[in-house]
């Protein structure tokens, strides 16, 4: 450990020591401020996959910071999804672990003893100034051509005055004195070497009016008191990662190493959003779609695997790769979405399959529902679907427009020729079609369209004689007679 500042308190964590033993702990550190988005949960999964495949630890932390918009329901939203999806904790939350609160709310105490040492040192000051005094300076950085940032003025009270003012009671920000003329360098996991200079960057706040800690004091200073190894998170963050850097130095603190995974974008290039397609995780859920589904299609999106196959998180885990990690956009596919969770649900048990249907299988009688999802289960991606399905065996049939033209394309002597032959082979669709054949002379499709558009309502589905006996004989004759009246 490097820099100014070297406090034997923190030696004595046992999260720190694990560091030392090379031990590989990520972190997901969410903001309880809405539902969990693709980017996310694509960095989640990462973290989980890195921490899994090293043997390490997967670390939990809610950032609450933002007091107005986070809310306790997310955070239990936060957990559900991640539960859903597999991705269970090892430490943080309900896993405990001996470097908490994993709740930044809660860390108000270790928040304040840091900012204490840092105005010790002078690597941090009040900052009086109002938001009109800021936007106004901002403008006439502007205005000069200059990149707007702090102009130092707090930086430049004496710490008497400082101190009175804030004794008086006059409302501030802590601000972060960024040393001059320094280089801050990091290997980023996916980017490279990385290079900023301190001269860039304006004294900024590391603490803000209300009293609550600013995102990129809590979150450095956390993943370095959690002993967080390694840093996955999308790239919008690249930029703070100096700001960190230099905050984790001035305290003496451990640097994790930082992966900064590319952005998910939409078929144009755009920033991933509601108008490609993209759905919260829990819009996803509700579809239907199978956590399978979604994290093999997520792991793949801006990270290569060798394997085609659909693989369990263990298997995703063995073959994650920072290598493999590209730098370039990933660009977001509703149908590669769909082509998993073709995979997943080939993949599933029919229980499995019918626990997944739910609600869409009320129609079918319990004792035939795993046959029945058996027989539908290629024809289908989501319960919507199977319930179209299941209304069509077991309740009435609407055919669709291809179905009905096969009907009425159909002669009328394959019709009563099927319903004449149904008493002889009522349960045996191979030799019932057999025999239709024989007698009509009406060969494959032209047999076997109509027979399914008038039995099923579709001119395309399932294996039909899965669906015959299904139907059962009963429902078969009912629905040759109806097309028979038409
Ligand atoms: N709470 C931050 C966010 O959700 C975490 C960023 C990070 O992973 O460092 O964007």
């Amino acid at each position: 450990m490097t820099g100014p500042w070297y406090f034997p308190w923190f030696e004595l964590s046992a999260t720190i020591r694990a560091m030392s033993n090379n031990t590989v702990k990520t972190r997901f550190a969410p903001s309880p401020t809405g539902q969990l988005h693709l980017g996310n949960v694509r960095t989640a999964l990462f973290s989980a996959l890195h921490a899994r495949h090293a043997g390490g630890r997967f670390l939990l932390r809610i950032e609450d910071t933002d007091k107005a918009r986070s809310r306790e329901a997310f955070t239990r939203w936060i957990e559900d999804d991640l539960r859903w999806l597999g991705l269970t904790w090892d430490e943080g939350l309900d896993a405990g672990g001996d470097a908490g609160p994993y709740v930044q709310s809660a860390r108000e105490p270790i928040y304040a003893d840091l900012y204490a040492r840092l105005q010790a040192a002078g690597r941090a000051y009040p900052c009086f100034c109002t938001q009109e005094q800021l936007e106004a300076s901002r403008a006439a950085q502007r205005a000069a051509g200059r990149p707007p940032r702090y102009a130092g003025t707090c930086a430049r009270l004496s710490a008497e005055e400082a101190a009175a003012r804030v004794l008086a009671g006059e409302p501030h920000t802590l601000r972060f004195r960024v040393p001059a003329g320094e280089t801050i360098e990091f290997e980023d996991l996916v980017r490279g070497p990385q290079c900023f200079s301190s001269d860039d960057i304006g004294d900024f706040v590391i603490r803000r009016t209300d009293g609550t800690p600013a995102f990129f004091f809590c979150n450095a200073v956390d993943d370095a008191l959690m002993g967080v190894t390694h840093v996955w998170r999308g790239e919008d963050h690249l930029s703070n990662t100096s700001r960190q850097l230099l905050i984790l130095r001035a305290l003496g603190l451990p640097e994790p190493r930082y992966g900064h995974l590319a952005l998910i974008v939409g078929e144009d290039g755009a920033p991933l959003s509601k108008r490609h397609g993209a759905m919260s995780l829990e819009e996803l859920r509700e579809r239907g779609y199978l956590p399978a589904a979604v994290t093999n299609y997520l792991a793949r999106l801006g990270h290569t695997y060798a394997s085609d196959a659909l693989l369990n998180l263990d298997a995703l885990a063995a073959a994650f790769d920072p290598v493999r990690l590209g730098r370039s956009a990933a660009r977001f596919d509703l149908a590669q979405l769909d082509h998993w969770q073709k995979r997943a649900l080939a993949a599933a048990t029919p229980a499995q399959l019918v626990k997944w249907a739910g609600g869409s299988l009320t129609a079918v009688p319990v004792a035939q529902r795993e046959r029945f999802m058996a027989t539908v289960r290629d024809n289908v991606l989501f319960p919507a679907d199977v319930l179209v399905w299941a209304q069509s065996v077991y309740e009435k049939i609407v055919p669709d427009e291809p179905a009905e033209a096969a009907i009425k394309d159909a002669p009328r002597e394959l019709f009563t020729t099927a319903l004449e032959l149904l008493s002889a082979h009522g349960d045996d669709f191979r030799a019932w079609t057999k025999a239709i054949s024989v007698r009509t002379g009406l060969k494959g499709r032209a047999l076997f369209m109509p027979l399914r558009a008038a039995l099923t309502g579709r001119a395309h589905g399932p294996e039909m004689a899965h669906f015959f006996a299904l139907l059962g004989r009963e429902k078969i004759e009912q629905r040759l007679r109806a097309v028979m009246e038409e």
